[in-house]
């Protein structure tokens, strides 16, 4: 899945076209055509797109020739296409065969188009942009479908999603893991007297002060609903997830958001709940979270503007 956090789209200046072909010929011939609009990498023979393409630099779209020795055009579309990495991206073969049936069994496998030798220049040209326009827009709805409309943080279904990846890739690789909910105290009482204007943009700065306060890349802070949130640190000591709850907390109250109607003090707080995996506890994803909300309820009861820490 995208990581919303690094932001890739907005960095991203051409769009990345990977041309697999045996011939060096015809590699030339598709880059010379196509190299002034596009990012262009270069693939060999199919192992070498694979490894491209579950490489580092996300891959737009990929034009595939279909006759190449040891691993052919359609295994390695069917290849792409089996591995939720790589399905969402489009590829067209390439070929000089011209049966329907060929044609069939390609845009079968999950090919969204043929271009066949010899190619006519402007078609190619013509044909990659129209599929590189779609795959750019479906890349910013799927975007936006995991950000929060509000705080532009990721939201809800992205934590979901993200949760399950993390998790069992910690699991699998035997590494700590800490989960955190985070609920603003007295958020109710905010609202009713400062109205739900305020309310919006205070969702918003706390929402901003926890993201900027978590410093590695792959520490993820989403909005888990109403005025609640939930961060995920993979490989984290323990003495590690003590500081972060804690830098988080008082990050919050640092912003002195004022709030005297808070029955805890007078600006805006949050209370944390941080449960801790060590590498070799097992309890399932769901319970982990649960017992972070258990200790977020635990820190609200004892007092509020504070974590607890529990291990998983
Ligand atoms: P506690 O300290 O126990 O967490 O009390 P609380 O008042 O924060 O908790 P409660 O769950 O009773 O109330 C949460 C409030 O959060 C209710 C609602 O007014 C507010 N809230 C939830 N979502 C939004 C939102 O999107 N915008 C605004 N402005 N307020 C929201
Ligand atoms: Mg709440
Ligand atoms: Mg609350």
């Amino acid at each position: 899945m995208q990581n919303l956090n690094n932001n890739k789209s907005a960095q991203k200046t051409k769009p990345i076209l990977l041309i697999v072909d045996d011939m060096s010929i015809n590699i030339q011939m598709l880059s010379d055509l196509l190299k002034d609009d596009y990012k262009i990498k270069i693939a060999k023979n199919g192992q070498m797109a694979l490894d491209i393409v579950r490489g580092d630099e996300p891959i737009d779209l990929i034009l595939l020739d279909v006759i190449m020795p040891e691993m052919d055009g359609y295994e390695v579309c069917k290849a792409l296409k089996n591995d939720s990495k790589t399905h969402n991206i489009p590829v067209i073969f390439v070929t000089s065969n011209d049966s329907l049936e060929n044609e069939e069994y390609g845009l079968n496998l999950g090919a969204v188009d043929y271009i066949r030798k010899p190619f006519h220049p402007m078609i190619v040209k013509i044909r990659v942009r129209n599929h590189i326009n779609l795959k750019l827009k479906s890349d910013m709805l799927e975007e936006l479908s995991m950000l929060d409309g509000l705080t532009h943080i990721p939201n809800r279904r992205y934590f979901d999603e993200r949760y399950e990846e993390d998790y069992k890739e910690s699991m699998r690789e035997k590494k700590s893991f800490a989960v955190m909910m985070i609920d603003i105290d007295c958020f109710k009482l905010y609202n009713d007297n400062y109205g739900h204007g305020k309310g919006d943009d205070t969702l918003v700065r706390v929402a901003n002060i926890l993201k900027n306060n978590l410093k590695r890349p792959s520490d993820i802070v989403a909005r888990y609903g109403g005025e609640e949130f939930v961060v995920i640190a993979k490989d984290i000591s323990q003495e590690g997830a003590h500081k972060v709850a804690q830098r988080l907390v008082d990050a919050v109250a640092a912003l002195k958001i004022p709030h005297i109607y808070s029955k805890k003090g007078d600006v805006v707080t949050i209370s944390v709940g941080v449960a801790y995996r060590n590498n070799n506890d097992t309890p399932s994803k769901e319970q982990l979270l649960q017992k972070a909300d258990e200790a977020m309820y635990k820190a609200k009861n004892s007092g509020k503007n504070k974590y607890i820490l529990v291990e998983g």
